[in-house]
């Protein structure tokens, strides 16, 4: 299928030609035309699969054939979790519109109330945002939704599990009518939450999976090297870094602190890095993307945060220098290379404290890993064994209470319900419900401040 089989209007095929798209992605194939039918949509799809011009695409389409319900109201809104997220969707977008009539704007939190306010009373038939802050200028009465045309919810999944669903629901019954045409996108539709939204929100709608969000990334080359510690983990980076050859890295560490902490010292070793650390101020976090995505540095030091914005081709590595606490971090983590069909390699250290996450990415990926080791860097660390359960006979109590059944008989998921936590190497991973933080706990800046 070419993009010129899709029907859309000449000025959005030339933008599209700009680009140098030819062929429309397996979602771009299934999406753009049921959306362009007016169906509402329930669709995941892998990281980097070109889901943003899936519906950037059928939206600019119903704009300049339908005829708007509203003079004033917006006729597109767009929400995205994070801001960095946002902003390149807004990117993507204006490249249709500024070739067009329409206005399109960015609404994050974090950034100045007043000049939104002056910005939302331009009408403009595009909102891009987190939805936060545009829930609170939709309380103060900024803006109305009555002629909303389409709502487009992406990672539907991870705006609840940051804890928008208040938010999501008071934009949903802004909008309510029947009109309104919802196109939701999630990594998973394996979601209790994305499923309970999506029977409130769509109507009849189509659902397209497009493989597994979490099945293998095709150009990517996984590569897992097993170490002992802090200054084994340091020295395996060093030898990469030193013996083979990359474009641009991003490197993914536990925390805040870490982040910091490695890139001083890859830049005492001569490597032009930075990090992306959350108590950067927003423009701090905007001058290191705009000199990353320039290739002024080599190497960026981020946190899982960072991990579902960044769009950047050249990206040849990324490198789990800490596995990721829960396993679908994971594939947003390596979905950062490999962008757009190139080859990506994503490289992960695994020490005793990474080994619960790395068995749960291992069952997530639904394979049987074998570790590399780099020459004279060889780990002693050679995993960790699952604890024999002693078998206990089960007395006349036990047998009905359950009270005899070992930890490691609890069942394991990875999903979004529950979750496993080792606080230190060897630990038995203890099952907890897993909770959606409240955005003000996330610690990053990345997520909108309203
Ligand atoms: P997305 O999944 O929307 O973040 O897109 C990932 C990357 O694929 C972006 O750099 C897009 O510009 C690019 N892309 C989107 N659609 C196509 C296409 N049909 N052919 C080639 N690249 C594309």
């Amino acid at each position: 299928m070419q993009f010129s089989d899709l029907g859309l209007e000449s000025g959005l095929m030339s933008t599209v030609e700009h680009l140098g798209f030819t062929e429309p992605t397996e979602i771009q194939q299934q999406a753009i035309p049921a959306a362009m039918s007016g169906h509402d949509l329930i669709a995941s799809s892998k990281t980097g699969s070109g889901k943003t011009l899936a519906f950037i695409l059928p939206a600019m389409q119903r704009l300049l054939k339908n005829r708007a319900l509203s003079k004033k109201d917006p006729r597109v809104l767009i929400l995205m979790p994070t801001r960095e997220l946002a902003k390149q969707v807004y990117s993507q977008l204006r490249m249709f519109t500024s070739a067009s009539q329409f206005k399109a704007v960015l609404i994050l939190g974090g950034e100045n109330f007043n000049d939104q306010v002056k910005t939302l009373e331009k009408d403009p038939h595009f909102i891009v945002a987190t939805p936060g802050r545009l829930a609170d200028h939709l309380s103060q009465g900024h803006f109305y939704l009555n002629g909303l045309e389409l709502l487009i919810l992406d990672e539907a999944d991870r705006m609840l599990d940051l804890g928008f669903a208040k938010q999501l629901t008071q934009i949903n019954n802004a909008a309510d009518h029947r009109k309104r045409q919802t196109l939701m996108f999630s990594a998973t539709l394996d979601h209790a939450q994305v499923n309970d939204f999506a029977l409130a929100l769509l109507k009849k709608p189509k659902r397209i999976a497009i493989g597994s969000a979490y099945t293998e990334h095709q150009d990517i080359t996984k590569r897992f090297y097993l170490s002992d510690n802090l200054a084994h983990k340091e020295a395996l980076l060093e030898h990469f870094l030193a013996n083979e050859s990359y474009q641009q890295v991003i490197i993914f560490t536990a925390t805040r602190s870490d982040t910091d902490r490695l890139a001083n010292v890859l830049i005492e070793n001569g490597i032009s890095a930075s990090a992306l650390s959350g108590e950067l101020s927003q423009s701090q976090r905007n001058q290191i993307m705009d000199s990353f995505s320039k290739g002024q540095n080599k190497v960026l030091v981020t946190t899982d945060l960072a991990s579902r914005g960044l769009d950047l081709v050249n990206v040849s590595h990324v490198i789990n220098f800490d596995m990721p606490k829960h396993a679908e971090e994971y594939v947003h983590r390596i979905g950062r290379t490999g962008r757009a069909g190139s080859k990506g390699d994503a490289i992960s250290f695994v020490g005793p404290k990474d080994w619960v996450s790395f068995k749960n990415v291992e069952g997530l990926l639904q394979q049987t890993t074998s570790f590399d080791s780099f020459k004279g860097l060889k780990a002693k660390f050679t995993g960790i064994k699952p604890k024999k359960t002693k078998k206990v006979k089960p007395s006349s109590d036990n047998k009905r209470t359950n009270q005899g059944k070992s930890k490691s008989a609890l069942p394991v998921k990875s999903n979004n319900k529950t979750f496993l936590i080792a606080k230190e190497a060897g630990d038995m991973p203890v099952l907890r419900k897993k909770k959606p933080l409240p955005a003000d706990k996330i610690e990053s800046s990345d997520i909108e401040e309203s």
